[in-house]
């Protein structure tokens, strides 16, 4: 009988400018779903992956997209710690076919420590429809190294990749890459740069010189000191229009059949003779909270989510963090901030994650402390929900009403923008104290978005995990909730004894004990603060069920909600402390618990304070 030698994966370690495709690519080789996106500096941690080609087994490192092995950020010194640390058996460097010469430079200095490479030419689709092409013999022969062009979002060239992977291992001696560059001279980099050149002139052709026109002209658009503002406030605005428009409908259709469900739930539950705690903890408790969430909430998202990743794949973000720049440096802040404000419009986490692309540890820190100003996926269906209720229920849905609703919300983003600039300034002028560093932003080109990729990832990946999320956390926590509220200690219930404690201190910010108890207990998941409310004003016994918008506004207002209510609990939702999952990131990131402490007291404090002055004069007028 022989024996069976488990051959050993080769390991091969993507290289390659930011946005070039390096994700695609490994997504297309590996059926992994990295998250892709058109603009610079979002896969800041490495990638892996693996593929069976030809009865052997490849491993994929997909690392941080740099423009220089020499360590300037975070992603660079990945990048060049992975390499020369000798674990991978080949490199492949990705190139955007659309600029080339640039991407050549970090090329030549993949080659001058190995010639264990590969070079992919991709985004050879677009380089063409901009009249651009590639001589990819040529540029082979120039360089020593096979070379193969790809089109990776429609999988083009993917299969003759995995070939030359595997043809380029067949025969490989033992033992892996392991080099390191010498010092970055000056007549290295001139050297460098006049290569990139000889070679560019060599292999690539442009048919049309004004290729970029069109988004050049797009640029001055979007990025204009003129009209820049106001364009990036009409597609939100435009967006939410959407959003707010289409969710009422089915909102009210799945409320309706969750509340139909319910009768016979309670029926069939009353026939099996179950006792009425469990009845009450299974249907008002886990049941109502449950679906009370997917019916507010799963609308919205799934009309708000699609629609923002458009804009992301269009490429419209990078233009928005051009946009603030101006007003991060004004606050003493990185430039560079701007672009992790907007990854925290999706999660604050995945933002406080991207600061690492901050050089300077001052303003990184900056940085991650103030992310959590900016509403992340979880936080939006309930401001929206909230608004709904302030503007359309109240006028019987008219246009005009949410159109107010609308610019509410924008009002609201921008708020938290501003108090996000706010609080950088305030921690520049005083724990953190210092000058802002420059930085270049690289504006990618403009994508036609895959349309359906888009609504299909944005589903999957944002709609159906912040929803998952909010059932997970906030079923057993209806459970929870529910048995506090009905669980009496020496009379009164647990519930009624935290709320009651906190209430005259939350009433003094606007709010109720009620409220205030459900942030606190809202700390695993935003998404999971209203229904808390909700389930909290229903166990402590109005008799009201909990249905659709209508029937949360007239619970709360039973339960002495007013306009000021509503308003301060927006700006609470804003304002008040970062999520567990974003406090353990923040953590992690800056590797002490002191910023974590900072971090809960910066929003909180901005928040209450906020809350304090809408209160004071919100009474004074009312
Ligand atoms: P990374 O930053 O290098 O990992 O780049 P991504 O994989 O995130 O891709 C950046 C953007 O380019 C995304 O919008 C992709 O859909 C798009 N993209 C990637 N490869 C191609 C391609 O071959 N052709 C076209 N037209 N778009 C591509």
């Amino acid at each position: 009988m022989g024996i069976e030698v488990k051959a050993v994966p080769k390991i091969i370690a993507f290289v390659g400018n930011p946005n070039v495709g390096k994700s695609t690519i490994f997504n297309g080789l590996t059926g992994l779903r990295q998250h892709t996106g058109n603009w610079p500096g979002k896969t800041v941690s490495n990638a892996q992956g693996s593929c069976l080609y030809n009865g052997k087994e490849f491993e994929f490192i997909d690392l941080p997209g740099c423009y220089s092995l020499y360590p300037h950020s975070a992603e660079e010194e990945v990048t060049g710690e992975f390499l020369k640390s000798g674990k991978a058996d080949l490199v492949m460097v990705v190139c955007d076919a659309g600029c080339l010469e640039r991407n050549l430079n970090l090329l030549l200095q993949v080659l001058e420590i190995t010639d264990r490479a590969v070079v992919c030419v991709n985004l050879m689709d677009e380089a063409e429809k901009k009249g651009i092409s590639v001589d990819l013999n040529k540029l082979s022969a120039e360089l020593g190294v096979p070379v193969v062009g790809t089109s990776a979002s429609r999988g083009i060239g993917l299969d003759r990749l995995l070939k030359v992977l595997d043809e380029m291992t067949e025969n490989m001696e033992g033992g892996s890459i392991k080099g390191s560059l010498g010092p970055p001279s000056e007549e290295r980099i001139r050297g460098r740069i006049d290569r990139a050149e000889e070679i560019s002139r060599k292999v690539v052709r442009f048919s049309r010189p004004d290729y970029d026109r069109r988004d050049r002209k797009l640029d001055r658009i979007f990025t204009s000191k003129l009209t820049g503002f106001p364009i990036m406030f009409l597609l939100l605005a435009l967006i939410f229009w959407i959003t707010i428009q289409g969710a009422n409908v089915p909102s009210q259709f799945l409320s309706e059949k969750f509340h139909s469900l319910e009768i016979v739930l309670n029926r069939i539950l009353i026939e099996k003779g179950a006792p009425v705690w469990l009845q009450g903890a299974l249907i008002d408790g886990i049941y109502r909270v449950a679906t009370w969430v997917i019916a507010v909430m799963l609308p919205p998202m799934a009309i708000f989510f699609p629609l923002f990743t458009l804009l992301e794949d269009f490429g419209y973000l990078p233009r928005i963090a051009f946009n603030l720049d101006r007003c991060f440096q004004r606050c003493r802040a990185c430039g560079k901030q701007a672009l992790t404000t907007c990854m925290g419009f999706g999660c604050n986490a995945v933002g406080v994650t991207g600061c690492r692309i901050i050089d300077s540890p001052r303003e990184r820190l900056i940085a991650m402390l103030t992310n959590s100003f900016i509403p992340c996926n979880g936080r939006f269906p309930a401001l929206i929900a909230l608004l709904l209720l302030l503007f359309a229920v109240r006028s019987e849905g008219g246009g005009a009403a949410s159109i107010a609703a609308v610019f509410a919300l924008c009002g609201l983003i921008a708020l938290s923008v501003l108090m996000s600039l706010l609080a950088s300034r305030f921690l520049s002028e005083t724990i953190l104290k210092g000058e802002p560093s420059s930085f270049a932003l690289e504006l990618p080109p403009y994508r036609k978005p895959q349309i359906g990729k888009v609504i299909v990832r944005s589903l999957l990946d944002r709609t159906l995990f912040v929803l998952g999320r909010a059932v997970v956390v906030a079923a057993p926590a209806g459970l929870l909730i529910w048995i506090f509220a009905n669980v009496p200690v020496g009379g009164v219930s647990l519930l009624t004894v935290f709320t009651e404690f906190l209430d005259p201190f939350a009433r003094i910010i606007g709010l109720d004990g009620v409220i205030l108890g459900a942030f606190i207990l809202g700390l695993p998941a935003n998404e999971i603060v209203l229904p808390i409310i909700m389930m909290t004003y229903l166990a402590q016994g109005t008799l009201i069920e909990a249905g659709d918008l209508q029937a949360m506004g007239m619970i709360f207002e039973a339960n002495g909600w007013t306009w000021v209510t509503v308003l301060c609990t927006m700006v609470f939702y804003l304002m008040h402390w970062p999520c567990a999952t974003t406090l353990l990131t923040i953590r992690r990131e800056s590797g002490s618990w002191r910023w974590v402490g900072v971090s809960i007291l910066i929003p909180a404090m901005f928040g209450m304070g906020l809350c304090f002055l809408i209160n004071l004069i919100g009474t004074a007028v009312m």
